[in-house]
């Protein structure tokens, strides 16, 4: 036995004896155990189900005092970690559950609900710079109602979200000075009225802290200036109108950039106290893998605890890494390695390729689509390139406009606002492009990067049609954008609902569905041939590999695909009668999905959109190469196997603050994919079962196809397949009844994970 151990061991073996003795004089809720010997090798422990008291310090210097469950804290206790953080309240299988209270070293004190390690529920937080919170938590942040008072002496009472102000909320500055309106991701950010300390008010829009849109100054005297609002002077317009009788226009002197320069100087939001570790981000000495570790050179006795001498190569432990409760029996070698013949029966290995290659053909000189390409380039570089306007968020009625399309020639010789080019002379339209550019900025898009990705030197590629309408979709070099060609009529409905995409995009900056950047069609000079295409994120831009995709309508007719098993690969869009997964998402996640599942299903059913998927890509985590034995019995080296998941793994994810940065709504989102069967009994079965086999996952997801509306020709293909099928379970039904059965299905497909 090594003296680190052996010192543990002393330790732990005397508060052992003091507390089993404490426990037989004082407490008769424990159930009754033999404490009369003293031997650690013979103590019958508390036996399965059975609550007792103890206290156990951890070869790191942690601590824990209070009651146990089955060998995990249970019921009330305190946990002192070596770093100085205490946790004294409430526990349920080893995770800090109820009513408790936090400390940090640093002085900083949450006091309130816990749930499964998260500050969750009603609490309260005092930071160590004398910052108090007042209010709802959910999963460690701020979230719901709230109250904030400042260390300056500030103080905000209002909606929160993941941590900062968001939705409606009051803000009050020492000085005076208060805000009353709404927020965004921690800053002023919608509609509101801020009124200074002297009575003077600005009642109107806000974009990241400052009035930038419609808005009303207004004096104490009744004189106001009515105008559009921003920080660039040369964007500032707007009328001052003296107050009522009064013959001196007493603020006409007065300048709107004035705001800007001092008054919003004083209205500083005061940042708050970030939580350098959050409690659910703390090991405990009593998780399974140190608990593990420091145990190698003993015995653990039935509740975990260490018993002297005996030099035993293989032990059993009765609980399994996985937190959730269901414990299975593993058997554990002298070096710490868990037996493959034990593992659990459920783990399966998926099979998944060592490499994925890059989708798609790329189009060279040759490709029958090389001119096309070439034109497109070309125009892009045409539309984004040229100079416009600064950019306003608050765009015109005109700028939708129907008309608002824009033809420009391309001879190959060049002309005053086009390059020479080698290709044959082309037409190239713009529809509604000052829409388009404000969309690249609400995006985030820069303009150069866009033009590299399209227009550099590296071609696009050409999938091979994924689609059934026919259409061609190509990827950019770099994966970011993906353009699809399309039918007039979906060009039509697009820009029909313009309007309606332009705000629903602007006002839910978390919205699943696609994001359009461009929209263009090219004509050859001399023919009638039109290619119009729409440019779009491609939902799987990421680093991560896709091992799996699947477009999810919530309609079972034709919904599997057409390829034989033996030809899916990473590439293959598998469909709602593939799927054998339920997504399980974090509740913080999980809650924000299903929001802006109801938010976007409620907006393309406003615009009669049918037909839309909800687009999933799936990445298991941590797939190594490893040997397995296939089905004829051969080994195989070349398959790679996902491990199984631990509840903890996803928490880990989620609150790693390197993740955290990249990870959105739809991107790079932690999960745990659990594997699903279709009973065989039962045909119409769209969801399987649950199996209990879990992977770690990273899923990325979004709503795409929303081009399809409610046309008469839909109405006809409904009118015709209903007489031969169950009209509920194919495609074409209306849009109210689309958005039902794609929200049904789409909310048992991901669920909760708890
Ligand atoms: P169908 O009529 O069969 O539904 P379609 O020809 O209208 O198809 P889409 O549904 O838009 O085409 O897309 C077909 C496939 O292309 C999708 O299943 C998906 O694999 C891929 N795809 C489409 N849009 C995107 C996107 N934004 N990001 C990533 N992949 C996409």
């Amino acid at each position: 036995m090594n003296s680190e151990c052996s010192g543990i061991f002393r330790l732990k073996s005397r508060k052992l004896q003091a507390s089993l003795k404490k426990r037989s004089k004082s407490n008769s809720i424990f159930a009754p155990m033999s404490v009369a010997h003293v031997d650690d090798e013979e103590l019958p422990g508390p036996g399965p189900g059975e609550l007792y008291q103890d206290e156990k310090v951890f070869s790191n210097g942690d601590m824990y005092t209070g009651e146990w469950l089955d060998n995990l804290p249970h019921g009330h206790g305190k946990y002192s970690w070596n770093d100085g953080c205490v946790y004294e309240g409430q526990w349920q299988k080893g995770k800090t559950m109820g009513n408790g209270k936090f400390s940090w070293p640093s002085g900083a004190i949450y006091e309130g609900n816990f749930k499964k390690g998260y500050m969750d529920g009603k609490g309260s937080y005092t930071g160590s710079n004398g910052e108090t919170y007042r209010g709802s938590w959910v999963m460690n942040f701020k979230h719901g109602h709230g109250t904030m008072n400042y260390p300056n002496g500030d103080s905000y009472e209002g909606d929160w979200r993941r941590g900062v102000q968001e939705g409606n909320g009051k803000y009050h500055w020492k000085n005076g000075h208060n805000f009353v309106g709404q927020w965004r991701n921690g800053v002023i950010e919608g509609k509101g009225t801020l009124t200074w300390a002297n009575g003077n008010k600005f009642d109107g829009f806000w974009a990241d802290g400052l009035p930038q849109g419609q808005g009303t100054y207004k004096w104490v005297d009744g004189s106001y200036y009515i105008g559009s609002w921003s920080m660039d002077p040369t964007e500032q317009s707007g009328t001052y109108y003296p107050a009522k009788g009064s013959s001196v226009p007493g603020n006409i002197e007065w300048e709107p950039q004035h705001v800007y320069r001092v008054e919003m100087e004083e209205c500083k939001v005061c940042p708050h106290e970030k939580i350098s570790m959050f409690p659910s981000q703390k090991a405990m000495g009593f998780d399974a893998p140190s608990f593990h570790k420091h145990s190698s050179t003993g015995r653990l006795s039935i509740d975990g605890r260490l018993s002297n001498g005996s030099n035993m190569s293989t032990y059993s432990w009765d609980r399994s890494y996985d937190s959730s409760g269901n414990g299975r029996r593993h058997s554990i070698d002298a070096f710490g390695r868990i037996s493959l013949d034990q593992m659990p029966r459920n783990i399966h290995p998926i099979l998944l390729p060592k490499t994925i290659k890059k989708q798609g053909e790329t189009i060279s000189k040759g490709h029958r689509n090389f001119e096309l390409m070439l034109n497109l380039q070309l125009g892009i570089r045409h539309s984004v390139g040229r100079p416009g306007p600064p950019i306003n968020l608050d765009l015109k009625s005109s700028a939708f406009d129907p008309k608002e399309k824009f033809w420009t020639r391309f001879p190959p010789e060049g002309s005053k606002h086009t390059p020479p080019h080698p290709s044959c002379e082309f037409k190239w339209k713009d529809y509604c492009p000052l829409v388009f550019r404000t969309l690249r900025k609400l995006f985030k898009v820069d303009a150069a990067d866009y033009m590299l990705s399209i227009c550099g030197n590296d071609a696009l590629r050409e999938l091979s049609s994924p689609g059934k309408s026919g259409s061609f979709f190509y990827l950019t070099h770099d994966d970011k954008y993906m353009i699809k060609t399309m039918k007039k009529a979906e060009v039509k409905v697009l820009i029909r609902m313009l309007p309606a995409y332009y705000n629903h995009v602007r006002t839910f900056e978390d919205t699943l569905v696609t994001r359009f950047y461009g929209l263009h069609c090219v004509k050859l000079t001399g023919t009638q041939k039109k290619v119009r295409f729409v440019i779009m994120g491609n939902l799987f831009c990421t680093e991560h590999a896709i091992h799996r995709r699947f477009d999810l309508k919530g309609s079972s007719h034709g919904r599997t695909t057409e390829k034989p098993e033996s030809e899916i690969d990473p590439t293959t869009t598998l469909k709602d009668l593939d799927l054998n997964y339920i997504f399980r998402l974090q509740r913080f996640w999980f809650q924000e999905f299903c929001r802006q599942v109801d938010r976007d299903c409620d907006f393309l059913e406003q615009e009669r959109i049918m037909d839309y998927s909800l687009l999933v890509g799936v990445h298991f985590r941590d797939s190594c190469v490893r040997p397995i034995t296939t089905a004829d019995g051969k080994t195989n080296t070349e398959l790679v196997a996902p491990r199984l998941s631990r509840v903890d793994e996803t928490d880990r994810l989620v609150f790693d603050p390197s993740e955290w940065a990249s990870i959105r709504l739809g991107i790079n989102m932690p999960a745990r994919a659990e594997v699903t069967v279709r009973r065989t009994d039962c045909e119409a079965q769209l969801v399987g079962d649950p199996t209990g086999e879990c992977y770690d996952v990273i899923i990325f997801f979004g709503i795409i196809d929303i081009l399809q509306d409610y046309d008469i020709s839909k109405k006809l293909e409904h009118a015709y397949k209903a007489i031969q099928y169950d009209p509920t379970a194919i495609s074409a039904v209306d849009p109210k009844q689309y958005s039902k059965r794609f929200r049904d299905f789409i909310f048992k497909v991901f669920a909760e994970d708890g």
